[in-house]
């Protein structure tokens, strides 16, 4: 059955223009004016089922967001999101591709740990999905099993300079040199681990344990900034391409520069988090403030606008969530004990709608730059494009139709993720992200999912930005 969205406003990164769009089986067929009468020319074998009329509508490519925690076990609990609920909660929020984190544990090679990951998506998924392999060691296999997981398409890696599976510098060197040998590339989760850690176990000794605040204080943008170096220099040195997940503020960015400077190729990644929540959050004097607790924690204001004016600049490259959900209930783990409390935010339903309410429709970024950031910029970075990133004849028909002139306020109530709070309670958002089709099937209207499980693994290519 084949889908005519006419007078759409379609968005790339390079213009707003304004076209019908046929859509028949899995791909766009065509792009420009199509009269009604035409299609069943153009798609003898495919009869028109639906038209939708889009008048004063975008049309963004669907979003992908290349950085989610499903079904993670941490800080002693599990994720509240799985696979099922999270991939629903993006989709309905016009993310039609996540790339979620699989790792390796020690001891396990990097196909069981694939292997594993495929199978928590087994529980179903509503937009399309793919893996980055986090490593947690690193040795001779691990190294000689990075060809393999090229082959089943999982193109990009993972590094962590802190937590559990934090790797010396050594290794990391190690790793961007067997990456580049092989043209793929790897994401580093960059704090200073002993710094951290030090300044953790001093707060924990005393009263401050108990004070949610102790979080952020302890992982000072200094701790941030010292380790995106360390990695530019590792990079440097070994002549490969890297990139800085999760940036959060300026004292980091102004490291990015100066690698920059000495001509390093740097992709950067941000979240909506880092632009839109600060610090202050973690001040209340209940524990409410544990719904704010991430790593890089949130940051100042001038953080904010700085990650703002880096992104309406081209500093930096694409914006994903860290989806990484807890209930209440969990957050309590760290009740008398702030290194306990379980750390991330639940940001895949609302990354589309904050981008554009808070970023387009406030004029801190054109729609072309949301469409670059959220779309074709992680689509080339991520090895997918052009089957995704963009609306273009060929491609995959994953479209996303937001209404400009709604508006709407976001409440906990509305949510599909399991966390039974938002981040962004009583926001009030200009805007409405209207439907979301997954490869030329309406999955998403107003919010809710209303065909599911219809995601599918994509093998990825190299990355190509
Ligand atoms: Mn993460």
């Amino acid at each position: 059955m084949s889908i005519l969205i006419k007078n759409g406003n379609a968005v790339s990164s390079e213009t707003v223009f304004k076209t019908d769009i046929l859509i028949s089986g899995e791909k766009i067929l065509k792009i420009g004016d199509i009269a009604e009468q035409e299609v069943s020319r153009l798609c003898p074998d495919d009869p028109l089922e639906t038209v939708t009329d889009a008048s004063g509508k975008y049309i963004f490519p669907g979003f992908i967001d290349a950085h989610t925690h499903f079904d993670l076990h941490v800080a002693g609990t599990v994720t509240c999101d799985d696979f099922y609920s999270g991939t629903k909660a993006a989709v309905a929020g016009g993310t039609t591709t996540i790339i979620d984190f699989a790792s390796a544990y020690k001891g396990e090679s990097l196909m069981e740990g694939l292997l594993n990951w495929k199978k928590k998506a087994e529980k179903g998924c509503s937009c399309d999905y793919s893996f980055h392999m986090s490593f947690s060691e690193w040795n001779e296999d691990r190294s000689k099993e990075c060809e393999e997981m090229i082959k089943e398409g999982i193109t990009t890696f993972k590094v962590y300079m802190t937590y559990a599976d934090k790797l010396d510098d050594k290794s990391i060197y190690e790793i961007l040199v067997r990456l580049k040998e092989l043209g793929a590339i790897t994401g580093c989760h960059c704090e200073n681990s002993g710094l951290t850690d030090a300044l953790r176990e001093e707060y924990a000794s005393d009263e401050r344990s108990r004070l949610v605040s102790s979080h952020y204080k302890t992982r000072p943008c200094a701790a941030e900034a010292e380790a995106i170096n360390r990695l530019l220099y590792l990079a440097f040195v070994a002549g490969a391409d890297v990139i800085d997940v999760h940036l959060s503020c300026e004292e980091g960015l102004k490291e990015i520069r100066r690698a920059r400077n000495r001509g390093q190729k740097v992709y950067v990644e941000t979240c909506p988090h880092y632009l839109l929540l600060d610090s202050s959050k973690l001040d209340s004097k209940d524990f409410s403030g544990a719904e704010f607790v991430c790593a890089p924690p949130l940051r100042t204001k001038h953080d904010n606008e700085v990650l703002w004016k880096a992104l309406a600049d081209g500093e930096i490259q694409t914006v994903a969530t860290d989806h990484c959900s807890f209930t209440r209930e969990q957050r309590l783990l760290g009740k008398d004990d702030f290194r306990k409390i379980p750390g991330g935010l639940n940001g895949v339903e609302l990354r589309g709608i904050l981008m554009f309410s808070e970023g387009v429709k406030k004029g801190r970024i054109s729609p072309e730059k949301m469409c670059e950031l959220c779309s074709e910029n992680p689509a080339k970075l991520y090895g997918l494009f052009p089957e995704k990133g963009i609306i273009a004849e060929g491609s995959d028909a994953d479209i996303v139709i937001i209404d400009p002139e709604a508006s709407y306020t976001i409440r906990v109530s509305n949510q599909i993720s399991r966390a039974d709070y938002s981040n962004y309670e009583g926001l009030c958002v200009q805007g409405r992200i209207e439907k979301v089709l997954l490869r030329g099937e309406l999955v998403a209207e107003n919010g809710r999912v209303v065909s599911e499980n219809r995601g599918r693994f994509l093998k990825r290519g190299k990355y190509s930005l």
